[in-house]
């Protein structure tokens, strides 16, 4: 007798379906719930966003709490960052199609897949390999291939095919590192979180043709970028 992979207790096609479009919806509900109601306009973003499938990024046992408004635990100790702070941080980097874009702290790669989805090409650093080489897994089970991974101390940015339109730091800093601001193209944005361990001010440098300006996109908390640049292990 033969045993079918739905006896033994696999998903059948139809369970894979049911779940999938239920994940859909969740993605409808964070982009009305946490993104809309909280300011996030851009048509750009919000469809990013409704595309990349979160679930996949988090732990197995956390996939049903994938789109509440919480950054969640993820494999290796890491988080992956909340749904409006990856919204936020992609407005504030300001992309078209045509932008050119270095992410530093790759983490899950979950805020790379959104960038990816809008830019013409992204380098994303990581300073675990690890973490980058799930990342890099998981981006092509998604058909994703205009990303490049990089090893390395991020807070040096990534100087082989600088300038960059778009600087995305998902790691905090006590200051903007010289190199990554160094790295914009004229009117390229820096979007990297600035304060103390456990509270920053999500900061946006423009480059201008005399020099940098910045605004403030409101508090923050993120996990310190880790380097002789930023906070010294
Ligand atoms: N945006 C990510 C979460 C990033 S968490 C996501 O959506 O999953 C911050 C990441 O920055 C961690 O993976 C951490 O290992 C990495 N990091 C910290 N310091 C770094 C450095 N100096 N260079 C590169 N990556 C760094």
């Amino acid at each position: 007798m033969t045993t079918s992979h739905a006896a033994e207790g696999a998903p059948t096609g139809r369970v894979i379906y049911a779940w999938r479009q239920e994940r859909r919806a969740d993605r409808r509900r964070m982009i009305r719930r946490h993104l809309l109601a909280r300011g996030i306009r851009d048509p750009r973003v919000l469809a990013a966003m409704a595309w990349v499938p979160r679930e996949r990024f988090v732990a197995p046992a956390q996939a049903r709490r994938a789109y509440d408004d919480a950054p969640l635990p993820t494999t290796h100790g890491q988080t992956i960052s909340q749904p409006y702070i990856v919204a936020l941080m992609t407005a504030e980097a300001g992309l078209s199609r045509r932008s050119r874009v270095l992410e530093i702290g790759t983490g899950t790669g979950y805020h790379t897949a959104v960038l990816a989805k809008l830019a013409d090409f992204v380098w994303t650093v990581e300073r675990v390999p690890e973490l980058s080489q799930d990342a890099a897994h998981h981006l092509a089970q998604l058909g994703i291939t205009n990303v490049v991974f990089v090893v390395g101390d991020g807070a040096q940015g990534y100087a082989p095919v600088a300038p960059y339109h778009a600087i995305v730091v998902s790691a905090a800093a006590p200051a903007a590192p010289p190199r990554l601001l160094n790295q914009l193209d004229l009117w390229g944005r820096l979007v990297i979180p600035v304060g103390d361990i456990g509270l920053q001010e999500l900061m946006v440098y423009r480059r201008t043709p005399t020099g940098f300006d910045a605004h403030s996109a409101g508090p923050c908390r993120f996990v310190p970028l880790l380097s002789p640049a930023a906070f010294d292990e």
